[in-house]
Parts: structure tokens; C-alpha cells; sequence
């Protein structure tokens, strides 16, 4: 992939909080509008990859929960990997995974996102660069691709949240006439309906935090709101492990930092025993800090984040974290805000404390909920 700023080539964007993309070396946003539609040996065979773990997943008995989201995890990876590259399948695929809510972000985020893909697949040219293995899934400039980018576009406009509805490039009767002007319309088939991936809140709440332990791609920190009622759900949950039956939320604890915090009040306290299970009624944020599994950061950047985060006069202070929680609780879709060490890297320049660079960060984040205001 090439920078439009810095024009400088690189493998991999750095991947941020909402979905966004970087560049690693001048930390520009990239436009997916710019994505050159390539189609690789190489990036083939990574979405059949990614196919063939989705279809598994799908596959697996019902009650093997993490056989099924492992994956999963590798199915979105694979296909990341891929749609870095500019795979059509692939960012279609991503597309389809942020409108149908799989992704842990925020509504409005995921539904730009979903909108900024499928529209950089049908506005696009499919380029196929396989040579003699070419075939006719991609021939005419890959029309059979775009085409269903058109429809699923479609249908993701016509299903918009109110407050997207109400903006000139969301509007579903301009948007069909632009692509029925490009020749990609076939009528009736923007009126399916696509399920929605959706699971209990404890259970997607439980999928985030075995993540911490992904040696792929393991978030750094991250805020989840909950009930009283939900959190109580997740601390009942139980997993049978080699030395018998065990509390979950518990045995995470043991490596990742977990708090839950009273919103009302902003009091954080430590999950760490069956004590602290009980909740009392009201609004709470689990709130985590992660250094196991995979990161691109060193051991010492991370505990420098986690101390700017959880600084304060005394350890219960956590004044960063609660800044962030009364951001995004004004968000009226708000749920779940992964961060990763991509997100701690766009905001800092070489000089900068990483302390700077979070603060950067938490700026960031008010600027996103701000514009889902809007
Ligand atoms: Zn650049």
C-alpha cells in the first residue's frame, strides 16, 4: 500500500479504535476511497484462508463457544490482512462485518465504515493480476463483485440510523441513481434482508476479554458499559479448564487488570475475588488493561500507558479513565471501546511521552463521539 501524503510504500496500516486506518510512517488517516482494488496470488489465498475459518466457525456445535469465536478471529484476520492489500472480496467481507455489528464499535462508526467500503468496491476497478490462474469471478473489471457491493450499499442506506438518514451522502434515492448510472443495479435485489450477528451482551463482553490473550492482535485497554444486571450475567459465567469448573471473570483477572467502575460517581474497584462480583443496581464501566498475548508495543511503553490512564493522588483516582468514560457515555449507541497499541502509535512523535500521546488520543475519541452527535 502507498501513502497519498508521505508516498512512501508499506505492508500494513496501523489500524485504529473506530476502524480507521494510518499510515505507519507519517501517521496521516488513509481514504479508503484511494484503495486500489488488486487481486494477488497471494491476497487470494488469504481470503480463501479467511472463507474456509468462517465457514468452520459456522459449523461448530453450538455449544462449543470458543472453538467457534477462535474462529472467527482468524477468519477477520485473514480477511483484514487481505483487504490491507486491496482485495475486493475481502473489503467486502469487512464491509458486511461492520454492518451487521461485529465489530466492537461504536454504531455510527461501523455504519461510515460498512458505507466507506462497499462504496470503495463499487466505485472501484477490479484489477486481477493473477495471470493465466485468472477466472471469471473477477473478469469485466470484476462488474460481478461491484455488483453486489452496489446491493449490499444499498441496503445498508436504506436501513440507516435516523440520525445518518438526515445527511446528503447517505441518502438512499441519490445513492441509487448513482448506481444505477454506473450500471450496477439489479432490481430486487436490494430489498434482502441480512441477519445481524448479535449475541448476549455478557457473552460479546466475554469474546473481547479472551482477545487479551490473542497471539495475533491483543487490545492494549479497553471501556465496556454495563448494567448492573448485565455485569451480574458475566460474573456468573464458568468454563471448565484442567483443574475443574472456574469462574471467568475470574480467571481473567488473574492476568489482565480489571475495574469496574460506577459511573455515577466515577469509583473505580478491582475485580479480583468472589467478593467482588456483587453490584449494587446502577450504571457501571469495566474497564481493562491488557499486557498478555501479542503487542507491537514494548513492556515499558505499555506500563507507561496503563500509569497515565490509572494516575491520580491515590490508586483509586483513575482520573483518565473517567474522562474517557464521560465521553463516550454521551454517545447514545455507545458500547464497547477497544484500544490497541496502533492507537497509542498514530498519536505519537518521536519527542512525545506516551502520556502526551494518550492524551492525543482521548482528544481523538471526543472528536468521533462529537461528530456521531452531529
Ligand atoms: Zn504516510
Amino acid at each position: 500500500m502507498i501513502c497519498e501524503k508521505c508516498k512512501r510504500s508499506f505492508e500494513r496500516p496501523l489500524e485504529l479504535y473506530n476502524g480507521d486506518w494510518a499510515c505507519p510512517l507519517c501517521h496521516e488517516s488513509l481514504t479508503l476511497s484511494n484503495i486500489r482494488l488488486v487481486v494477488t496470488d497471494e491476497t487470494e489465498e488469504l481470503f480463501k484462508m479467511s472463507e474456509v475459518c468462517y465457514l468452520r466457525a459456522l459449523k461448530t456445535p453450538p455449544a462449543d463457544k470458543k472453538a467457534y469465536s477462535d474462529l472467527l478471529t482468524k477468519a477477520v484476520d485473514f480477511c483484514k490482512e487481505a483487504a490491507h492489500r486491496g482485495h475486493p472480496k475481502a473489503l467486502l467481507r469487512l464491509a458486511y462485518l461492520y454492518d451487521a455489528g461485529y465489530f466492537s464499535i461504536d454504531g455510527s462508526e461501523a455504519f461510515r465504515l460498512a458505507y466507506d467500503y462497499y462504496k470503495a468496491v463499487w466505485k472501484g476497478k477490479i484489477n486481477d493480476m493473477r495471470g493465466s490462474k485468472a477466472n471469471a469471478d473477477y473478469s469485466e473489471g470484476g462488474m460481478k463483485v461491484r455488483k453486489s457491493a452496489a446491493r449490499l450499499y444499498l441496503n445498508l442506506l436504506k436501513n440507516a440510523p435516523p440520525k445518518m438518514r438526515s445527511l446528503d451522502r447517505y441518502r438512499y434515492d441519490s445513492e441509487l441513481r448513482a448506481v444505477k448510472d454506473a450500471g450496477l443495479y439489479e432490481s430486487g435485489g436490494d430489498s434482502a434482508s441480512y441477519g445481524v450477528i448479535a449475541g448476549d451482551r455478557a457473552g460479546r463482553i466475554c469474546e473481547i476479554l479472551d482477545s487479551c490473550f490473542s497471539k495475533e492482535h491483543a487490545p492494549l485497554f479497553g471501556l465496556m458499559m454495563v448494567s448492573s444486571g448485565e455485569f451480574s450475567a458475566l460474573a456468573k459465567m464458568t468454563e471448565t479448564g484442567r483443574t475443574g469448573v472456574r469462574n471467568k471473570l475470574l480467571r481473567i483477572a488473574e492476568k489482565v487488570d480489571l475495574y469496574l467502575v460506577d459511573v455515577t460517581r466515577g469509583v473505580p474497584r478491582a475485580v479480583r475475588n468472589t467478593g467482588d462480583l456483587a453490584v449494587a443496581d446502577g450504571n457501571y464501566c469495566l474497564y481493562f488493561f491488557n499486557t498478555q498475548g501479542k503487542h507491537a508495543l514494548s513492556g515499558g511503553k505499555m506500563n507507561a500507558v496503563r500509569k497515565s490512564l490509572q494516575r491520580g493522588d491515590s490508586v483509586t483516582d483513575f482520573a483518565r479513565v473517567n474522562e474517557l468514560i464521560s465521553i463516550i457515555s454521551r454517545g447514545e449507541e455507545y458500547c464497547d471501546y477497544v484500544f490497541g497499541d496502533d492507537d497509542i502509535t498514530v498519536h505519537k512523535s518521536k519527542t512525545e511521552s506516551v502520556g502526551h500521546a494518550l492524551g492525543d488520543l482521548i482528544k481523538t475519541v471526543q472528536k468521533n463521539v462529537l461528530r456521531g452527535e452531529a
